[in-house]
């Protein structure tokens, strides 16, 4: 298996040197040249695990690295730091709809399950690529990835990891996560400009090839966890495998039915793993990508236009607040019959106006996906819903999911859904709180994690208890034009 990129298709590197780089050089993002199959059956006749099923969905991706490596990069990720027995947990309500929980990992938000195994691909594929320079992770978070990528990287010798987060862009929790941060080769520093503003200045970064020479010079490659780097994307593949396994061995799904999925999304890198497990042979009819205000993705998917020039919205599911939507550009590649010249097209589009227009053809190829949006009152009433009807909590973003699926079910085949559950409402109890306790609005964001205990019944995760009297260790704010200094 080799990978090539979007923007350049001579390009064909490893496995290993994707993961390394992270981004191409001329700012193309790497992609399988071919789709491997899934072997569905003989998973079915396996025990299910989710250790078992990352393995057998990596294997055939990363075939340059060894059983005995991928075993080691998976069972060091997938261990106790998950605090139940599985990893995610299949919570089944009315209607035959499964929200598949996917924050039971550190930072609770489903980040860690690609960034636990991350750094163990990459510190792995240093070694296969006898690489001497240290790494140097940068990453632009819209607040969940930010933290899962430190936690993952923390102390990982060989490695050094910065973080831009969007000052005022991210929730309380998510913050307070970040910035007690300890490790010594671990920084965070928030930035006066919004999260499209971190990522853009991350790529930047990433595209100066003087300032790569410079840090090579000094024994520095940089790198990325954010969802552009391959091995953030492969990782997740697993979890829908493991979804639809869990409703054959459980619920009397007959083997070979398909299911629909719902996804809500940012950077696009969630919904394209579905896609790229469908692509594989998993029997799954639509992917319903669920947007917040910020809807960009739905006009896109019912217009065929990518249009970012509009206002950016501050919503209570900032996760999602994205109008630049970087894995877009993977799913472009294979719309457009894998032809790079046409992603370049699009995206010298993108960067000059901010917009470009599919042609039919590239259209029609997008029929696997079907999009909504749901705003702000909708997200707290699709929570406040669940509640009432199933005595169950769910955070903002996975409510996003939840009330665009209510929207489109007439357009939808009656089928089992899974809702990619993306984060533990304890992560957003400001908004949860607003949404099933209204009373509970003028309490302390404290005070709000302890009546989401008593509301919700589940006990508070440990990573908001260690986050409550922690230390702060980083206070570095910048100008967005500042991001090389600090990094320099
Ligand atoms: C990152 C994130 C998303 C969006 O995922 P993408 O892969 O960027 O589409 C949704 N929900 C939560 C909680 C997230 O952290």
């Amino acid at each position: 298996m080799f990978y090539t990129s979007t923007r350049n298709k001579n390009l064909k590197v490893t496995g290993a040197e994707a993961i390394l780089k992270g981004l191409s050089d001329e700012g193309g993002l790497f992609v399988p040249t071919t789709m491997p199959t899934l072997d569905l059956s003989s998973l079915i006749d396996a025990p299910l695990s989710y250790r078992n099923v990352a393995y057998e969905v990596l294997k055939l991706f990363l075939t340059d690295y060894t059983e005995e490596e991928l075993r080691y990069c998976v069972d060091n990720a997938y261990d106790e730091k998950f605090d139940v027995p599985d990893k995610v947990v299949m919570k089944e309500t009315k209607g035959d709809v499964y929200f598949l929980e996917l924050f039971h990992g550190k930072t609770i938000a489903f980040k860690d399950m690609a960034l636990s195994i991350l750094p163990y691909l990459m510190t792995t594929a240093a070694k296969k690529c006898d690489l001497k320079e240290k790494i140097v992770i940068l990453t632009a978070t819209s607040g969940d990835t930010g933290k899962a990528a430190l936690e993952g990287f923390l102390d990982v010798p060989g490695t050094g990891i910065t973080v831009f987060y969007p000052y005022g862009g991210v929730s309380k929790v998510q913050e307070l996560q970040m910035v007690t941060t300890k490790g010594s080769n671990t920084k965070v520093v928030a930035i006066k400009g919004n999260f499209d503003d971190a990522q853009t200045g991350v790529k930047n970064i990433f595209n100066d090839s003087a300032l790569k020479q410079e840090m090579k010079e000094k024994g520095f490659v940089f790198s990325s966890a954010n969802s552009i780097n391959i091995g953030r994307l492969l990782p997740q593949i697993a979890y829908y495998v493991y979804s639809y396994l869990y409703l054959v061995k459980n619920k009397g799904l007959k083997a070979g039915e398909s299911i629909n999925v719902v996804v809500p999304t940012g950077n696009f890198g969630n919904i394209l793993a579905a896609y790229f497990a469908k692509r594989m042979g998993l029997p799954v009819d639509k992917l319903v990508c669920a947007s917040n205000k910020n809807r960009v993705l739905t006009d896109f998917f019912e217009e065929g236009i990518y249009n970012r020039n509009r206002d950016f919205y501050l919503t209570n599911s900032p996760s999602m607040d994205i109008l630049i939507s970087s894995n877009l550009e993977r799913l472009l590649y294979f719309a457009a019959g894998e032809s790079d010249e046409k992603v370049n097209e699009l995206m010298k589009s993108l960067k000059e106006t901010g917009k470009y227009e599919l042609d039919e053809k590239m259209q029609n190829f997008m029929s696997d996906f079907i999009a909504g949006s749901a705003d702000e009152e909708e997200t707290l009433a699709a929570i406040k819903n669940v509640y009432e009807t199933e005595d169950y909590v769910i955070d903002t973003h996975t409510a996003v999911g939840r009330a665009v699926l209510s929207k489109l079910e007439g357009r939808l085949e009656k089928k089992p859904v899974v809702i990619a559950s993306t984060a533990s409402p304890y992560k957003f109890a400001g908004a949860v709180i607003k949404a099933i306790a209204p009373e509970y609005n003028e309490l302390t964001d404290f005070e709000k994690l302890d009546k989401l205990e008593i509301l919700s019944k589940v006990e508070k995760p440990l990573a908001v208890k260690e986050i409550i009297n922690a230390e702060i260790r980083h206070k570095t704010v910048c100008e967005i034009s500042e991001m090389k200094d600090v990094i320099l």
